[in-house]
């Protein structure tokens, strides 16, 4: 018990320190990017001036999102709970995870039209799955196939891992499966690790699936992975339906659940 209060503090007192330094960067480069785009502006009489700039700008934008996650993670953001219908959630993001994925990635979703609601926030639903789809893509570098399923389920018995504590019930299920490079072993027993990452300086902080994680666990839900390297890895990501969650009288994370609709 002393070692998790000391793993506690360690965490609380790293969270403060990175949320801090991710707000202070947040701001340079918001600056940075304002700059960029009126450089572009004043530029676009000298088309390798402006392409100049222009670089600046989505270097800017990129470091913006990962002190985005960062914070995200070290605030452990507030949930904000509404009733969800998940395929209609996947459905709404499609767009913009093909954008995310580019032209070599085929993108296919297979909903069970059969499932029932969850109570979740769905801002971070979306940010779960871009933090997925971006990890798919990464191992698909020469385009692939990026699979995602919905599916219900009844979990028989509750289990408690060094990961998640869950409860038995019916549960809805998304399946996000890719073909690309696969993890091995110890990459598969790390990489929910906060900054665990196996991508070069300046491609990954190692806080993708540590937010993930984090989301599906204020929620009482829980993620299964396969992976095979060389052929694909599979996320299962489990929630439990709304009923349930109305039923037991849980809380989602610091918020109470709204009543049942
Ligand atoms: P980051 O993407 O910044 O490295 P993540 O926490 O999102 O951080 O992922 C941690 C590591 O898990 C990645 O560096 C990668 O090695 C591995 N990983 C995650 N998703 C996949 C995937 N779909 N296929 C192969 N490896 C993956």
């Amino acid at each position: 018990l002393q070692k998790q209060v000391q793993q506690a503090q360690k965490m609380e007192s790293l969270g403060l320190l990175v949320s801090g330094l991710a707000h202070d960067f947040n701001n340079l480069l918001a600056g940075m990017m304002g700059y960029a785009q009126q450089g572009m502006k004043h530029a676009s009489d000298q088309p390798e001036l402006a392409d100049s700039f222009r670089h600046i700008f989505t270097r800017a934008e990129q470091g913006a999102r990962m002190t985005r996650q960062l914070l995200t993670f070290a605030r452990g953001s507030r949930l904000e709970p509404i009733r969800i219908q998940l395929n209609d959630l996947i459905a709404q993001t499609l767009g913009f995870l093909s954008t995310l994925l580019g032209p070599t990635i085929k993108i296919e979703f297979v909903p069970d039209p059969d499932i029932a609601d969850v109570y979740a926030d769905p801002t971070q639903l979306e940010q779960m799955l871009m933090n997925l789809c971006i990890n798919a893509r990464d191992a698909m570098p020469h385009g692939g196939t990026l699979m995602i399923q919905t599916h219900s389920f009844q979990l028989q018995q509750g289990k408690q891992d060094a990961r998640f504590t869950t409860q038995p019930g019916p549960y809805v299920q998304i399946t996000i499966t890719d073909t690309g490079e696969g993890m091995s072993p110890e990459t598969l027993s790390r990489l929910f690790e906060p900054f665990f990452t196996t991508k070069g300086v300046g491609q990954g902080t190692g806080l993708g699936l540590a937010v993930v994680y984090g989301i599906i666990q204020q929620h009482h839900g829980f993620i299964e992975v396969t992976s095979q390297p060389g052929e694909g890895t599979c996320f299962a990501l489990c929630l439990p339906v709304a009923e349930q969650i109305a039923r037991e009288d849980m809380m989602l994370g610091e918020i109470e659940v709204p009543e049942k609709a």
